[in-house]
């Protein structure tokens, strides 16, 4: 089993969508599918507006965000936050456009006092956009997105809030439109229980607006040709992508039928047992959170250090001896911490598994341990039932 933060496991019942042969592709039966799918792909983002779909990884659709809302010259603020909305800066600068950091510690999210004072002192107006990502999946941060919304428009700012939602869209709450995001950016491997193949970006009305005049716009990527097409094939600028469509809409149909808010609950639950887990296992030399402030710990990753315990020989025991895949430390984290993905298609015995196995493991290495991981994530499993 995998206990990555991406690719998740992926449902039996999506894999079983997916296992179909080509279909009719002008019209009928996928057509339809498709167009379910981004009716259904925006009521999980909560927005009134179209979804764009590109057949890529969550790489592609940080590209069709930047490529149809910029152009040369202009300028973006990143929000440091770990390692993934400087990664999407840097492919912002590589197509054309300046980058400026605002930083960040890797253990706290993004202060929005910093993002106000910053963009109040922007008096020429250069910056015009703000890419920040409400979960970093390196350090497990979750970001306020109200808040950084808030601080935008205490500036009197015009800059468009762009936000990364790959790690978090379907495990934590998210209202698109209702807070006020210019481009929400997601892709299908992660909270949304499908392989990867797929990311999707969701506009504001504004963002429309400045497609209108972006000059990274690229033949491929383009919203232009893909809005209310005459053909149906012209979404996708070319071929569908039919397995992805058939295993997404099985995902979506899984999501509604426990009803979206009951699984933001269930990651809430699940992530409050990993995290009383780490809790009690934390030692002085042994696990500790990255993450320092509790509020800020998301939902769907926890991102552990591992202080004197080795992190490649606990993740080598669990995956050998016991079968199950635990994340690596990315970046600064490599070697000393390890991440525990609870993200997506996940119930009480999949946690406790893993964290049982984490628990073997550290016995076996005789690692230090406070207690009991195990036991407190079965405590704060069993008085949720
Ligand atoms: C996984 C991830 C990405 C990258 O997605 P790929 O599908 O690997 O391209 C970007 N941002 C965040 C927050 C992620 O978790």
């Amino acid at each position: 089993m995998v206990s990555i933060p991406g690719p998740s496991v992926i449902p039996d019942r999506v894999l079983a969508a997916m296992h179909r042969p080509m279909p009719n592709i002008y019209e009928g039966e996928l057509v339809e599918i498709s167009y379910s799918v981004q009716d259904d792909l925006r009521k999980i983002a909560r927005t009134e507006q179209p979804v764009y779909i590109t057949v890529s990884n969550g790489h592609g659709a940080w590209e069709m965000a930047i490529s149809n809302t910029l152009s040369r010259g202009d300028k973006v603020l990143i929000l440091e936050s770990g390692r993934f909305a400087v990664g999407w800066g840097e492919m912002a600068e590589t197509s054309g456009v300046k980058t400026e950091i605002l930083p960040g510690i890797d253990a706290d999210p993004v202060d929005p006092a910093a993002v106000e004072q910053r963009l109040k002192a922007d008096l020429s107006r250069e910056i015009t956009a703000v890419m920040v990502v409400q979960v970093d999946t390196a350090t497990s941060v979750r970001n306020d997105i109200p808040a950084i919304r808030a601080a935008i428009d205490a500036a009197a700012h015009p800059a468009l809030l762009m936000v990364d939602c790959i790690a978090s869209l379907g495990c934590e709450p998210y209202e698109h439109d209702d807070w006020g995001v210019d481009i929400t950016v997601a892709a299908t491997q992660k909270g949304l229980m499908v392989p990867p193949g797929l990311g999707f970006v969701f506009p504001s009305e504004k963002a429309l607006v400045a497609h209108k005049s972006a000059d990274l716009r690229t033949g491929y990527f383009d919203w232009g040709p893909r809005t209310n097409p005459d053909e149906h094939y012209k979404i996708y600028c070319g071929t569908p992508p039919i397995q992805h469509l058939w295993g997404m809409r099985e995902a979506l149909d899984m999501l509604f039928e426990e009803g979206l808010e009951s699984v933001w609950n269930r990651h809430r639950i699940l992530a409050d047992a990993v995290r009383s887990a780490v809790q009690a296992w934390k030692a002085e030399d042994g696990f500790s959170f990255n993450v320092t402030e509790p509020e800020f710990r998301s939902n769907s990753v926890t991102t552990v250090l591992t202080g004197d315990v080795d992190a490649s020989e606990l993740r080598r025991i669990a995956e050998q001896d016991c079968g199950v895949t635990l994340g690596i430390g990315l970046a600064e984290f490599a070697d000393r911490a390890i991440r525990i993905g609870h993200m997506g298609h996940l119930n009480p015995p999949m946690i406790l598994g893993t964290l049982g196995t984490i628990e073997a493991a550290l016995t076996k290495m005789g690692a230090p341990m406070g207690g009991s991981g195990s036991a407190a994530a079965a405590a704060v499993i069993g008085s949720a039932l």
